[in-house]
C-alpha cells in the first residue's frame, strides 16, 4: 500500500507530538499516526500529516495492583517485541498476544488485534488507561476507572479500540501479569476430531487454535496451557544441561518448525510451487498437512505466542459466533471444492471470550476467528469474496486491520456506531483524525 501524505514527522517526545498535531490541525491538515504499518486495510493512510511514533517507545511507569496484576504504562510507539522484552526483564508478561510481535502497542490495540483463548479477550481488553493528544494539542487522559457513562469513560472506549479517531495515543496503560511459561502441544489431527469435540477443545485449553488445510480433512492443532511448576523445573534443568547452547532442544525444534514448515523455507517453496502449478495445490496441502510432526515444549509465554511470518500473504479475518464455526468451515470447504480455487495457505481458527469493548469484534459473544490467507503473488479476490459472503451470512464481523469490503451501514448492526460518532464529534469536531477508511467503516453518513 502506498500513499502520499502532505508531510511526515517523527516526534521525539509527547510535547513535540502535541505541537505537531496542533500545528497541522490549525493549518487544516488531517493527521494520522502509523505504527508498524502492518494493517492490510488503509487504516493508517492520510493525505495530511503522517506521524511515525517510533521514538515514543519504552516503559514509563510500573504500578503493582492488589489483585496481583500490574499496570504498566508504555509509550504508544513501543513495538510488541520490545514490550515483551521489557516486561520479561520486570518478571511480567502480557496475558495474551497475537501471533506476531512487529506491531506497535497503539496500532495493535487500535484495530482490535487479538490472540486466542476462550476465557480471554484481545489486546484492547488489557488496556486500563490511555493518554492521547487532541486536535488542539492538549494531552488528555482516560481510564476504565472513570464512571460508566461519563465523557471520560466513553472517550476511553473509543481510544482503546477506535482506529485512532479520537486522538493520537501517546501512552497506553496495560494490565499485565507475572511472567509465565506455557506448555505448547502441536499435533496434526483429523479436522473432524477437532470439530466434533469443539467445545472441549476450546474450553479445556487456555489458548486453543488450529490450522485447517483447504481441500483436506486435516488440521494442525495448537494447544497452549500454563505450564506446571514441574514442567518449568524440567525445562530449566534441560536448559542448564545444554552447556554453551543458546537454545534448548525444544526451542530448536520449534524454530525449525517455524522456519521450515510454517513460515519460511519449505512453506515459501510450497507457495512458489503452487504459483507455478496451481493444479498441484490439493496434493501440496495434503503433504503439508501430514508433514507437520507433533511438538511438545515449554517456553516463556511470548515465545510460544509468536510465530515469525516471512512468506508474504493477503489476509481476511472474520469474527463469527462460535456456534456458527462448524457451518462456516463446511460452507468454505464446499466452495473450495466446487470452485477448485488453489489455496496453498491453511485457514487459521482462533477463539475469544465475549467482551464489552465498544468496537471489539468479540463484543458480547463467544467468538471464533476464521482467517483466510492467500500467497501474495496469487489472486485472492474470488476466494476472499466467497469467504466474506459466508462469514457475513453467519453474522461475522471483519477484523478492522484485515481485508474486507464492509461499510458502516453493515456494521451498525454489530456496534454502537451512534455512540462512537457522538464521542468522535466531541473529541474531534473538525474531523482531523478521519480518513477514507474511517469514513467508510465508522460513519453512517459519510461526509
Ligand atoms: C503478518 C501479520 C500477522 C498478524 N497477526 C495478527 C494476529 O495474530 N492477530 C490479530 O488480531 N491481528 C494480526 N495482524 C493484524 C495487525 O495486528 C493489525 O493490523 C495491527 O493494527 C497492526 O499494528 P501496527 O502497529 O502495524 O498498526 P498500523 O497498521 O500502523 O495502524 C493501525 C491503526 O492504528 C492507528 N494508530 C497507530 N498508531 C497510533 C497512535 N499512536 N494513536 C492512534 N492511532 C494509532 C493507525 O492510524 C491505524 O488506524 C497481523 C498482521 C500481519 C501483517
Amino acid at each position: 500500500m502506498t500513499w502520499r501524505p502532505a508531510r511526515r514527522a517523527a516526534p521525539r517526545d509527547e510535547a513535540e507530538l502535541a505541537a505537531l498535531v496542533a500545528g497541522a490541525s490549525a493549518e487544516g491538515l488531517r493527521v494520522r499516526a502509523i505504527g508498524a504499518g502492518h494493517s492490510f486495510t488503509p487504516a493508517a493512510v492520510t493525505d495530511g500529516l503522517h506521524l511515525d511514533l517510533d521514538h515514543l517507545a519504552g516503559v514509563e511507569a510500573v504500578l503493582p495492583q492488589p489483585d496481583g496484576t500490574t499496570h504498566v504504562t508504555v509509550r504508544a510507539g513501543t513495538r510488541l517485541h520490545a514490550l515483551n522484552r521489557l516486561l520479561a526483564a520486570l518478571g511480567l508478561a502480557m496475558r495474551n498476544l497475537g501471533d506476531i510481535d512487529r506491531q506497535s502497542v497503539a496500532g495493535a490495540i487500535s484495530t482490535g488485534t487479538h490472540g486466542t483463548g476462550a476465557r480471554l479477550g484481545g489486546l484492547a481488553t488489557q488496556v486500563r488507561g490511555v493518554r492521547l493528544v487532541a486536535p488542539d494539542g492538549q494531552v488528555r487522559t482516560a481510564t476504565d476507572a472513570a464512571a460508566p457513562g461519563s465523557a471520560e469513560r466513553d472517550l476511553f472506549e473509543v481510544a482503546r479500540l477506535g482506529l485512532g479517531t479520537v486522538g493520537v495515543l501517546s501512552a497506553v496503560t496495560l494490565e499485565v501479569v507475572p511472567a509465565f511459561c506455557l506448555h505448547a502441544r502441536e499435533e496434526p489431527w483429523p479436522l473432524d476430531r477437532v470439530l466434533e469435540g469443539l467445545d472441549d477443545y476450546v474450553d479445556d485449553n487456555d489458548h486453543a487454535e488450529f490450522y485447517w488445510f483447504p481441500g483436506t480433512r486435516r488440521a494442525l492443532t495448537l494447544r497452549n496451557n500454563r505450564a506446571t511448576p514441574d514442567q518449568v523445573r524440567a525445562r530449566d534443568a534441560r536448559r542448564a544441561g545444554v552447556a554453551g547452547s543458546l537454545r534448548s532442544a525444544a526451542g530448536r525444534a520449534r524454530a525449525l518448525l517455524d522456519e521450515e514448515l510454517l513460515s519460511n523455507g519449505a512453506f515459501g517453496a510450497v507457495n512458489r510451487l503452487a504459483l507455478a502449478a496451481p493444479g498441484l495445490v490439493p496434493r501440496l496441502n495434503a503433504v503439508s498437512a501430514r508433514a507437520l510432526p507433533a511438538r511438545d515444549y515449554v517456553a516463556p509465554s511470548h515465545e510460544v505466542f509468536i510465530h515469525p511470518r516471512r512468506v508474504r500473504f493477503a489476509e481476511m479475518e472474520y469474527a463469527v459466533p462460535r456456534a456458527e464455526l462448524r457451518d462456516v468451515l463446511s460452507e468454505l470447504d464446499g466452495w473450495l471444492h466446487s470452485s477448485g480455487e488453489p489455496v496453498p495457505f491453511p485457514v487459521e481458527v482462533r477463539f475469544a471470550a465475549p467482551d464489552d469493548v465498544w468496537l471489539s469484534t468479540a463484543r458480547g459473544r463467544e467468538t471464533a476467528y476464521v482467517a483466510v490467507h492467500q500467497y501474495a503473488a496469487m489472486p485472492h479476490r474470488r476466494y476472499f469474496g466467497a469467504a466474506e459472503r459466508i462469514f457475513t451470512a453467519a453474522g461475522g464481523r471483519p477484523h478492522w486491520g484485515k481485508l474486507h469490503t464492509r461499510t458502516a451501514e453493515d456494521l451498525a448492526a454489530h456496534y454502537p456506531l451512534d455512540d462512537v460518532a457522538r464521542v468522535r464529534a466531541a473529541a474531534d469536531p473538525d474531523g482531523v483524525f478521519r480518513n477514507d477508511y474511517t469514513d467508510a467503516v465508522l460513519d453512517l453518513t459519510p461526509r
